[in-house]
């Protein structure tokens, strides 16, 4: 019988009380795998010799076959909120970590093979993932992180060479995919759900709750962990007087405050590119204020507020775009909720550090848009305006905005002559909705008159913010493709495009495309939450 506690072989699905971690080794199975791809600059942050990839065994020793000298691999406990319900104990399923990296910058960057095998958290699934969805993860961390976005980060791409089995929703047969294992690189990845699992197991486990808080706060945010009644902390006061809390005092308070913060900064950063990340259960709401787990995400293309990428969210769509700022809200309450049941922090405290969620959120959104439009200040109604004429156009999101900083913030132009910058974004609109955007043209051509700055200088500001190239739910289908048909050169190729996605990049303009018809057949843009 298998030993209890053996890493190699303790897989067999179970809850895991009174306990952060299982010791668990990975044990996906591999046939000669291959190096798909590797990000230069997290090999850089790790202080790893770019040599060091071309290695013979490095697809071994990242694919988890072979172990790395000095890991002690385990595997997560924790639980969430999926779609509004309390789902119990989750855990990483399938995703390993290997230990950590203590850089020449004294930074501990942790190490994660997703998709290497079965821990005790794998319910009833298989702990593998497939190449579709770890190219996806792969080159989507990478290009978030570039367009200046939080995000756990992909150090490396590797195949398994064997096959794994999947359930494809759109025809309910299973198909076997390429094996594949993504190397995750964060800091931590520790969850809301991390502490929630604890307090929900009532009493005997609150104890934990509060020595995992003390060691996120002493590990991840040692300022808090410094501080001092005695100090002044550079904390603004958001909202009334009464409601203000002294955040010096409790240090777990501080702590909530700055965890809200960080997520509604998160929140507010993928609103101004249009990012939808698809799946905001708790279990998947970072700590650090990082994006983490990418499924079933995707980039506006047509501007529609309603959008939701994963196919699992419809008809409620509840983590679709416009929802995600509310729902970042909802989870912060549930982490506070946590807080409060291991009576770290009281009420109070839980209601502050919410509604410096939605302090923290307007104030980010404001300055993102106001950049984005290249305003001399927020200008509440222009912005509404203008996302109510996108939505109704279908305008893409991306293109429109990289378009926008074209226009001269010249009052005499023409009216005939205002759309003409603008008007590859505007294709197929009718007479009546010409009039509607001259009208906002105008109105916008008024505000930036009222402005010092000039065209060209606006231009190189705005197009600092707003990039030319995102990761396209159809762009990542075109490597897809090519990579399971043993080509990994358009992972590449993306990988390097997106390395720069506010520079204009030269016979690359193709991949800043509309998406072509066929990305619009079943699990291109629409993508379930299980691959
Ligand atoms: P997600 O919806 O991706 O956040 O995943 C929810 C839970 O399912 C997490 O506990 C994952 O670790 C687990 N999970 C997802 N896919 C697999 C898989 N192929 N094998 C084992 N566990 C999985
Ligand atoms: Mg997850
Ligand atoms: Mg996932």
């Amino acid at each position: 019988r298998e030993l209890p506690g053996d890493p190699r072989t303790d897989l067999f699905p179970r809850e895991v009380l009174h306990a952060c971690y299982t010791k668990v080794s990975p044990s996906a199975e591999v046939d000669n795998p291959q190096l798909v791809a590797w990000s230069e600059s997290v090999a850089d942050f790790l202080d790893l010799d770019h040599r060091e990839f071309e290695r013979p065994d490095f697809p071994l020793l990242f694919s988890g076959a072979s172990s790395l000298v000095g890991a002690l691999p385990y595997a997560q406990c924790y639980g969430g909120h999926q779609f509004g319900m309390w789902a119990g104990q989750l855990g990483d399923g399938r995703a390993i970590t290997l230990g950590e990296v203590l850089n020449s910058k004294s930074e501990r960057w942790e190490l994660q093979l997703k998709g290497a095998g079965k821990t005790p958290y794998s319910r009833f699934a298989d702990g593998l993932a497939v190449l579709r969805s770890s190219i996806r993860e792969f080159l989507c961390s990478e290009a978030m992180h570039h367009l200046g976005i939080p995000t756990t980060r992909a150090l490396c791409l590797v195949t398994t060479g064997k096959f794994v089995s999947r359930d494809m929703f759109y025809d309910g047969n299973p198909k076997e995919e390429p094996g594949a294992i993504v190397c995750r690189v964060a800091q931590s990845f520790l969850r809301f759900g991390s502490y929630q699992i604890h307090a929900s197991r009532g009493e005997e486990d609150m104890d934990l709750v509060r020595a995992l808080s003390d060691y996120s706060i002493r590990h991840h945010f040692p300022h808090i962990e410094n501080m001092s009644k005695s100090e002044s902390l550079s904390f603004s006061t958001g909202g009334e007087e009464d409601s203000v809390v002294d955040l010096t005092s409790n240090k777990y308070a501080a702590w909530a405050v700055e965890v809200a913060e960080r997520t509604a900064s998160l929140i507010a950063s993928w609103q101004g590119v249009g990012f939808t990340h698809g799946v905001l259960n708790t279990d998947n709401m970072s700590i650090l204020g990082l994006t983490i787990d990418y499924g079933p995400f995707g980039f506006l293309d047509a501007f529609d507020p309603r959008f939701t990428p994963n196919t699992t969210d419809l008809p409620g769509r509840r983590y679709c775009f416009a929802n995600q700022p509310d729902i970042g809200l909802w989870n912060i309450a549930h982490f506070t909720t946590t807080l409060s049941a291991a009576k770290l922090i009281n009420e109070k405290e839980a209601n502050y550090a919410m509604e410096r969620y939605g302090t923290k959120f307007m104030d980010d959104y404001q300055v993102i848009m106001t950049k984005k439009l290249g305003l001399p200040k927020y200008n509440k109604q222009l912005i509404s305006r203008l996302l109510s004429h996108m939505a109704v156009d279908k305008v893409d999101y991306t293109n429109f905005f990289r378009l926008l900083s074209n226009l001269k913030a010249d009052t005499s132009i023409p009216d005939d002559r205002l759309l003409v910058p603008l008007k590859s974004a505007l294709l197929d609109i009718g007479q009546e909705r010409k009039e509607a955007w001259t009208d906002w043209v105008k109105a916008y051509i008024h505000e930036l008159s009222t402005s010092e700055i000039s065209d060209e200088q606006r231009k190189i500001s705005m197009d600092s913010v707003n990039p030319k190239y995102v990761l396209r739910n159809y762009l990542c289908q075109t490597a897809i493709d090519a990579a399971e048909m043993g080509d990994f050169g358009e992972v590449r190729t993306l990988l390097k495009l997106m390395e720069r996605p506010f520079d204009e990049q030269p016979g690359m303009e193709k991949y800043a495309r509309l998406p072509p018809a066929w990305a619009y057949r079943p699990g291109v843009c629409m993508l379930s939450c299980s691959s």
